[in-house]
């Protein structure tokens, strides 16, 4: 392809998606294929030789557009959103089109350069421990996913309580790590990687709003060191992924620093409403974590993917993966004067992601990143109030933030039909959790282009037709 084909075809492109964002309610948000209704239409062979955009494109309207499900639509309120903005989407193109590696800040100083900077802008426009800027201790570092930030988190933390030996020796008896029963499952997974397995992984009880039971974590703690144990690890939650929970930073990072554990806060989805002053409490006692993520790519209009991943103490992270092979051998890295970010995450390679995020902190301006957070969050009070006026449905608890957890009054069946049917209409996705063995439908609110009408329209669906359905026996 020429310059001047990329030209026409990147103008067609672009004309694609803003026709696509114009018409998304029109497609139903749930993709309505069957298993392998996609792949049956794709050849069992790559093509010999090359073919059109034109052809190209006109398959992805035929054979690839069935099988989406419309994450940007105003009517997505399933999982955690992953909302996304035209600039954020232009930021990304321009990473694409730069193609630049940033492994080193000597691959590219710009790459490295403006993911310190912007990584430092949000530490102060959330209200976030000084000592996590890349001026002081510590620093942030753009990862792929909360998945990883969690996994780097676990991997630090081991370090730190063998003195750095265990990346030499494999020594990892008596380590022990701590959650609750309801943080992401991410967690799990990071332990069954560094190799430790789920024995030495304790689910700690959670109290009746589902937030860890500090008292629980100690007592555990305790018992863990008395039987020659090493706890070397807790994940606290800010918003967790089932009821939107928030964990007492505070008193679980008190708990740690007593018994030496590095404290990991996943804020995945819920660390955006730190962007509002009224919504910090929540965040109270950030500044005793050793590390420290949220998702812009879930709730900060920045495509996927997106983590920001802080620590207090960068020597800790840069001293577990730091390996430096010959080839990556170069004056500035040899003089310790720059960042070389590929000691602060697994992989070596690294995408120019802070540029999307750059596009959309500048395009919206905190002020604009507010405005669009409370939205979403007075959105929430709305449907909150929607849930409450009616006499057949309930609420888990009051949302802190924009999950709202509710269910019908005749029972979990009753429920998991009322969620299924509405979402084979293809109007709206709303997922499901269970919680203390109830079946709670959830609805996620914050994609970048729901309004009231959204809102109002869903819940008329749901209500109609939660009359139409057959009530269980037992009601
Ligand atoms: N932590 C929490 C609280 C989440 O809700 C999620 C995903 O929804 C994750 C971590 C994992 O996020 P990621 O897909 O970025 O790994």
């Amino acid at each position: 392809m020429t310059p001047d084909e990329f030209r026409e075809n990147g103008k067609k492109m672009i004309d694609w998606i803003a026709d696509y964002y114009e018409q998304i309610e029109k497609y139903p948000v749930l993709s309505q294929v069957q298993p392998g209704d996609i792949s049956c239409q794709l050849p069992e062979q790559a093509p010999e030789q090359g073919e059109s955009m034109s052809d190209i494109m006109a398959d992805v309207d035929r054979i690839i557009m069935p099988g989406i499900t419309h994450w940007q639509s105003p009517n997505f309120f399933a999982y955690f959103q992953s909302n996304s903005s035209f600039p954020s989407i232009l930021g990304d193109l321009l990473s694409s089109g730069l193609g630049v590696q940033g492994m080193l800040w000597a691959t590219s100083p710009a790459c490295t350069e403006l993911e310190t900077r912007v990584m430092d802008w949000l530490v102060d426009l959330m209200g976030l421990p000084e000592h996590f800027k890349s001026t002081d201790s510590g620093g942030g570092v753009i990862q792929d996913t909360a998945s990883s930030a969690a996994l780097a988190a676990l991997l630090a933390a081991r370090e730190r309580k063998t003195n750095y030996r265990s990346h030499q020796t494999g020594d990892t008896a008596g380590l022990v790590a701590y959650i609750s029963t309801q943080t992401h499952s991410s967690l799990e997974k990071g332990v069954k990687i560094m190799g430790l397995g789920t024995d030495r992984l304790r689910k700690i009880a959670v109290d009746p709003r589902f937030a860890m039971d500090p008292l629980e974590l100690e007592k555990q703690i305790v018992q863990d060191l008395a039987a020659g144990m090493k706890p070397f690890f807790v994940c606290a939650t800010i918003g967790t992924t089932s009821s939107n929970a928030v964990d007492p930073v505070r008193r679980i990072g008190e708990i740690c620093q007593k018994y030496d554990l590095w404290l990991h806060v996943d804020a995945a989805m819920a660390g955006s409403a730190a962007l509002l002053p009224d919504y910090r409490h929540y965040f109270d006692g950030l500044e005793l974590a050793d590390s420290y993520a949220f998702n812009p790519h879930k709730w900060l209009f920045t495509n996927f993917d997106c983590d920001c991943f802080w620590v207090a103490d960068k020597a800790a992270l840069i001293k577990t993966l730091s390996i430096l092979p010959e080839y990556l051998k170069n004056e500035a890295t040899e003089q310790g004067a720059v960042i070389d970010y590929r000691d602060w995450h697994i992989q070596l390679g690294r995408r120019f992601r802070s540029l999307k995020l750059w596009f959309v902190l500048r395009h919206f301006g905190a002020e604009g990143l507010r405005h669009h957070i409370r939205q979403h969050l007075e959105l929430t009070g709305e449907f909150v109030a929607m849930v409450q006026s009616s006499d057949d449905f309930e609420l888990l608890n009051q949302p802190p933030f924009n999950l709202v957890c509710f269910r019908h009054k005749a029972g979990n069946t009753f429920n998991k039909q009322l969620m299924d049917t509405i979402n084979r209409t293809g109007r709206l996705f709303f997922t499901h959790t269970v919680l203390n063995e109830q079946f709670w439908l959830r609805m996620s609110i914050g994609q970048t282009q729901t309004e009231l009408r959204h809102l109002k329209d869903a819940w008329q669906l749901i209500t109609q037709q939660a009359k139409t359905l057959p009530l269980p026996p037992e009601n």
